[in-house]
């Protein structure tokens, strides 16, 4: 089985060619997929093509969806089938100025996170390429979007697994989903998310696209930092600091830190002032995000007032700094949650 969705236009062209088609029919096929087409729809292709892709277990979609919970501010929860059986997750957020779609890179995550639900149940595989592209296609459709009208504005890489872990599959994701001739995204409307693989994060500021880079920080030292991630046995705070520079100077754009705010382990005043500290000389956001409880981990949400309180510590401090309205919170909105409910149901 293989996924069409792998293939570069390049690549995909090759292919059709050796198959003893026209190369133009390589576009044409992936218009058709791009526009969320399988073999079961009607495709405007010679069939003699179509049943030599079929016959060669070529995939068209390699995402469906399989449930598809709205929430009440309409945000939307996705699981999706793949092939294979496994089931990863996604959300569409809808704002004033679009609809951002949360996409996964692999299936379960390695990095093991305390405040996380995706690896609870562990590591299972990378996606392809094809199978983050998929995502955007199928999450599209669902909104009634085609290749020339598309309807997803932003993507956020931060759904479950750790993108720069699955670093070629990433790079082959960003060079189709920017393609002018696909679906054309810009760079600035995208943002990877990253629990700070230092050596990953310096790769990907060389590999130019300029995306927007987040960074999961999530402590304001490195032994609070370990108490919660377990990468941070690998990389400290000041070489991800170190990174985030060369990623800022590399490609002009301002760091975003993400910040989740866990009671009584990492959200006092001291803690925001160390933070400050530590951020000073980066050009940077801070994302602070109150901790979404999930089941199977036993860490606490703090109050909203100390929330503010480290806001504050961090703005007069001079850092730029927001408190992320989370949407989608009854919908199960953090990491994984959903299919792990799901995975339970099954077993
Ligand atoms: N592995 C990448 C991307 C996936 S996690 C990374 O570490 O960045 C993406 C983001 O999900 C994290 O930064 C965090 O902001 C958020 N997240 C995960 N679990 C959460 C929870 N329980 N509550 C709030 N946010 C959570």
């Amino acid at each position: 089985m293989k996924i069409l969705l792998d293939y570069s236009l390049q690549e995909l062209e090759e292919i059709i060619v050796s198959l003893g088609e026209q190369k133009f029919r390589a576009k044409q096929l992936l218009d058709a997929i791009y526009n969320g087409k399988d073999y079961s729809d009607k495709i405007n292709i010679n069939k003699s093509l179509i049943d030599k892709l079929q016959d060669s277990q070529i995939v068209l979609q390699p995402i469906n969806i399989y449930k598809a919970k709205v929430s009440k501010d309409d945000s939307v929860k996705f699981l999706y089938k793949l092939n294979d059986g496994n089931i990863i997750e996604g959300v569409l957020l809808r704002y004033a100025f679009g609809n951002t779609l949360c996409i996964s890179t692999q299936v379960g995550c390695k990095m093991n996170c305390a405040f996380c639900a995706s690896g609870l149940n562990g590591f299972v595989r990378n996606l392809s390429a094809g199978e983050i592209i998929g995502q955007v296609i199928t999450a599209n459709k669902y909104l009634g979007g085609t290749l020339k009208d598309r309807k997803i504005t932003n993507l956020v890489l931060m759904g479950s697994g750790e993108p720069l872990d699955n670093f070629e599959n990433l790079a082959k994701f960003l060079s189709q989903i920017t393609n002018e001739s696909l679906f054309n995204f810009s760079v600035r409307n995208i943002t990877i998310s990253t629990c700070g693989l230092v050596p990953k994060i310096e790769k990907l500021a060389d590999l130019g696209y300029n995306v927007t880079l987040s960074i999961s920080l999530h402590a304001p030292n490195d032994t609070i930092r370990k108490q919660i991630m377990p990468i941070a046995k690998s990389y400290p705070i000041s070489a991800i600091i170190e990174a985030a520079k060369y990623y800022n100077l590399v490609t002009s754009r301002r760091i975003t830190i993400e910040y989740i705010l866990i009671d009584g382990v990492n959200n006092t005043p001291n803690h925001a002032k160390q933070l400050a500290e530590l951020l000073k000389d980066l050009p940077c956001h801070v994302n602070l995000i109150k901790l979404n409880e999930v089941d199977g981990r036993s860490l606490k949400t703090p109050t909203i007032g100390s929330c503010k309180q480290f806001l504050n510590t961090l703005l007069n401090l001079q850092i730029s700094a927001t408190l992320r309205r989370s949407l989608g919170d009854d919908i199960e909105g953090a990491c994984g949650q959903l299919r792990n409910r799901e995975l339970k149901n099954i077993k």
